[in-house]
């Protein structure tokens, strides 16, 4: 397998460091609201590097974290707290917010046919392997405290800070940002960056901590957002692993500081061997898609739109991780009719199986082990559902182990979901057939089919919505 890594930005053959085995850190999400379709991207993208890891034979151990504190709206600790504005928002408590969103992310996973991490630890439940990882650093010289008593990173105590952004080979990252946001005057250096908040800044803040448990002199308060996914990861994976992920967005700030952390507490180098980013999901315009900015896509809304979540995915997966995809809504509606085709011919092989195709699965294998070039490797499973010479018995087989890969359930009949108000109508419809107000449910069949998204039509259970 050749795998993409940013580290030294090139193709490089895969080896993990036990044979067969691999271990896999995926920033998770920030559970304050949904997940944008843009967030859900990544997901998708790191779904499918597990997937062909599994199909290269590798048993991979996949972690991914729930951040549920510390993250502010800005990476690099300014503004307020994430969490805090979502409670505020929606007038809850944070520990509700977490738990509602958390499950919210859940369900999208499952409904984009995502596998399931083998751990989702949450930061909240591991404040202690993120104090240990700061006294750690301490110990080694990398930390100060500042005079408003938050604890920093001394990033100029690293020979390498910055090897994943090759932040020497540029500018001070956030230089523009620094003119419009407050500067921390408690910073020996730009990049410096808090490991533990103390209460001065953020006094009404519900999660806090007395770091005096775990025997750390720092004043009560919460971790800063970086360290939760080095000390999880390494306390899931161990002091060294082999791929760590996100998005792009994640690689000057995030993945860098997490470097710093993690090699700074332990002194061995690398943390990761592999570090893989997924390019962002914009919208036509060109405009990038922030959670932060309140006005976002989530795959409910999509849903409500009269979209299986499963065309989302494969609207994803026609592009390659790498490159930035841009989202519209045509470009949506072609996606749903290409795995409405696909599946339709997938279902109208029948039952029986037989054999792999060969000559289909090896350039398969090929180019989904070719850095994930999934587009391709779905072109090479069109190709096949229309040739001819391929009985269909082995057509179905080799299909059936290409969406392993592709995972869009291409032999399970087509599903859609409905929004509630859609099947809240066919409910009301059905009592106004069975007291034969015809008039009412003809009224109701309008309703449904006003949008011009759902079409009505009465089967022997009553009435029945199809997409348009
Ligand atoms: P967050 O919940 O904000 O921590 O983000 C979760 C994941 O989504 C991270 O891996 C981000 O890098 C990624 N991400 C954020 N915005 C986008 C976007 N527009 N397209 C693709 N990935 C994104
Ligand atoms: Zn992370």
């Amino acid at each position: 397998m050749k795998l993409f890594n940013t580290l030294t930005r090139q193709k490089e053959e895969f080896n993990p460091e036990k044979p067969d085995r691999v271990g896999l850190y995926c920033c998770g999400p920030t559970v304050y609201n949904y997940a944008h379709i843009g967030n859900l991207r990544t997901y998708v993208f790191e779904d499918l590097l597990r997937r062909v890891l599994e199909f290269n034979g590798y048993v991979v151990n996949h972690v991914m974290n729930i951040t549920d504190v510390g993250h502010l709206t800005s990476d690099a600790d300014e503004g307020e707290d994430k969490m805090k504005k979502g409670a505020e928002r929606e007038k809850k408590t944070v520990w509700e917010i977490a738990e509602h969103y958390s499950q919210a992310f859940l369900e999208d996973m499952d409904r984009l046919n995502l596998l399931k991490p083998h751990w989702k630890p949450k930061a909240t439940d591991h404040i202690q392997e993120m104090i240990g990882q700061i006294q750690k650093l301490e110990a080694n010289g990398f930390t100060y405290v500042g005079e408003n008593g938050n604890v920093y990173c001394d990033t100029s105590k690293f020979e390498d800070y910055g090897k994943l952004a090759q932040l020497d080979k540029q500018p001070f990252r956030g230089g523009e940002a620094g003119a419009r946001i407050e500067v921390d005057e408690n910073k020996k250096n730009p990049h410096d960056f808090v490991l533990w908040f103390v209460e001065s800044k953020h006094g009404d803040q519900e999660m806090q901590w007395d770091p005096a448990k775990w025997g750390a002199p720092w004043g009560r308060g919460f971790p800063g957002w970086h360290i939760e996914c080095s000390a999880m990861s390494v306390r899931y994976l161990g002091e060294q692993f082999d791929i760590h992920c996100g998005g792009i967005d994640h690689i000057p700030v995030h993945h860098t500081n997490e470097i710093a952390q993690a090699e700074g507490a332990t002194g061995k180098k690398p943390w990761v061997k592999i570090w893989m980013h997924g390019n962002f999901l914009v919208l036509k315009e060109g405009a990038k898609m922030a959670k932060a900015e309140g006005n976002f896509l989530t795959l409910r809304r999509l849903v409500e739109e009269g979209y299986d979540p499963l065309d989302y995915r494969y609207f994803c997966l026609q592009s390659h991780y790498r490159k930035e995809l841009a989202f519209d809504w045509e470009g949506l509606t072609a996606a749903r009719t290409g795995l409405r085709r696909l599946k339709e011919k997938v279902l109208a092989l029948g039952d029986s199986e037989e054999s792999l195709a060969e000559n289909y699965m090896g350039p398969f294998t090929e180019a989904v082990s070719d850095d994930l070039n999934v587009a391709q490797g779905l072109a090479i499973a069109w190709e096949l559902v229309d040739d001819a010479e391929v009985p269909d018995a082995d057509k179905l087989a080799t299909i059936k182990k290409m969406d392993t890969v592709l995972g869009l359930k291409l032999n399970e009949p087509i599903e859609f979901e409905l929004p509630p108000q859609i099947t809240q109508w066919i409910l009301e419809r059905n009592e106004a057939r069975e007291l034969k107000d015809w008039k009412k449910a003809d009224k109701i069949r309008e309703k449904i089919e006003a949008s011009g998204k759902w079409m009505v039509k009465d089967g022997p259970g009553g009435t029945e919505v199809r997409p348009n």
